[in-house]
């Protein structure tokens, strides 16, 4: 297999990265392209994202709607920056909307009660039944092995239900992830969230009606991934907006703002596939789903977040392999959850998804067990990936600084005293 001689990146990484000559992906030149102030006016771009907001609040001045933009929210760190951003900086009025998947955490519950009380927003949330997200996990996960196709669709479409229903003109989403990810897009395109983008990105290209009758599931059952209509979108004329593409986009230093100024709260567990403590802590199937990842494609959450902290200056590459080294392949204890809520057996679960894994990595040892063939910390460092090196940040990972955003074992975060934040939990809550 074939590594980013600058992050740890595979070739087969999901969704597509290139190479350049120097042996660098796409993900990573996107994410340098970010930082060089010279190349993009982040004012200019302030500037444009002020007209926007401006135009909403017209908007919603003349429909006498209270509410000018819609933003979606899990609870998430992300969530909160946004939030914060549109209320205290902008003085926007938005509603807040979350489409509940049902597989929450009690640290994810927390921190959505959370960003209600401090951001004092009005509030919607949306539960899917859970016999219907039974029902749809396990079809799409034996069909292209996602458990969480109902995450996605519900989190993309039922804020627009909500816009057309409410006639909100703007929805404004937080990060253009696909794009940090692997730099699928640039910034200079300004992508906003299409139709054509919520089915190809999010939704593994699949509409809801697709699954009708598959695997029990009904029409009551996608109900909440219908999007609605042209001529409805046209009629309220809403818009779907990244702040990513206005703002520099930080996670982990929106991450410790929101710490200090709305009280977000990091996990202090050390997690089973990730060093990282602060994102993605609400969605309780993401072990799974990212063991998923690892089984199809050899890679997991470790290496998205190692090559995160690499592309910063943050870690080096030998901490980044050290990492993924340590996460990549373990397996969830939360999967025979998982499995005993789908009703299956973890053999039907390994059944359904050996079709799916990439054989130019996993190959069947002489005792018929899959075996990966590879991994980027079995790789040399090499000229090519001594030239790649980022020049180092000051600010380390694993710092004492950053005890609380990211596991160190040497020096683990001190526990909160909340139940919710100190301990893991096997099973999810619904609401
Ligand atoms: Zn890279």
């Amino acid at each position: 297999m074939r590594y980013c001689a600058r992050c740890l990146y595979p070739a087969n990484a999901k969704p597509t990265i290139i190479f350049d000559e120097e042996g660098v992906c796409s993900g990573c030149r996107y994410h340098e392209s970010r930082s060089k102030q010279l190349d993009i006016n982040w004012e200019e771009r302030a500037d444009l994202f002020e007209e926007i907001l401006e135009e909403a609040k017209q908007m919603a001045k003349q429909r006498g709607n209270s509410h000018d933009c819609i933003v979606p929210v899990s609870g998430g760190k992300d969530s909160h920056y946004q939030v914060w951003l549109l209320k205290e900086k902008y003085g926007m009025n938005p509603l807040l909307v979350t489409f509940n998947h049902a597989y929450n955490t009690p640290a994810g519950n927390r921190n959505l009660y959370n960003l209600i009380e401090k951001s004092g927003c009005d509030f919607v949330r949306y539960t899917a039944g859970i016999d219907s997200v039974r029902r749809i996990s396990r079809y799409m996960l034996e069909t292209v092995g996602d458990l969480t196709w109902h995450y996605h669709a519900g989190i993309k479409t039922y804020p627009f239900q909500v816009a057309v229903e409410r006639n909100i003109p703007l929805i404004v989403w937080g990060e253009h992830g696909f794009a940090e990810l692997t730099g699928i897009v640039s910034l200079e395109d300004f992508v906003e969230f299409t139709r054509w983008t919520r089915k190809e990105h999010d939704m593994r290209g699949y509409e809801p009606h697709d699954l009708v009758g598959k695997g029990g599931i009904t029409v009551q059952d996608i109900a909440p991934y219908i999007y609605p209509s042209d001529e409805d979108i046209a009629k309220v004329d809403v818009r779907g907006i990244y702040l990513s593409n206005f703002v520099y986009w930080d996670a982990t230093r929106q991450a410790e703002h929101m710490m200090k100024t709305w009280d977000f709260a990091p996990i202090t567990y050390e997690r089973e596939r990730s060093f990282n403590l602060h994102s993605k802590i609400e969605d309780h199937a993401n072990d799974v789903h990212d063991y998923l990842k690892y089984l199809k494609f050899g890679y997991g959450r470790a290496t998205d977040d190692a090559s995160m902290e690499i592309r910063h200056g943050r870690m080096t590459r030998e901490e980044g392999m050290a990492m993924v080294k340590r996460y990549d392949d373990r397996e969830p204890s939360t999967l025979q959850t998982y499995c005993d809520f789908l009703d299956i057996t973890k053999q039907k679960f390994s059944d359904w998804i050996e079709p799916m894994c990439d054989e130019s990595l996993w190959q069947k040892n002489a005792d018929g067990l899959w075996q990966p063939q590879d991994a980027v910390y079995r790789h040399e460092i090499g000229e090519l990936e001594e030239r790649a090196r980022v020049t180092p940040s000051k600010e380390r990972t694993l710092s004492d600084a950053n005890r609380r955003m990211y596991y160190n074992p040497v020096n683990p975060p001190l526990k909160s005293g909340d139940r919710a934040l100190d301990q893991p939990s096997i099973s999810f809550k619904v609401v």
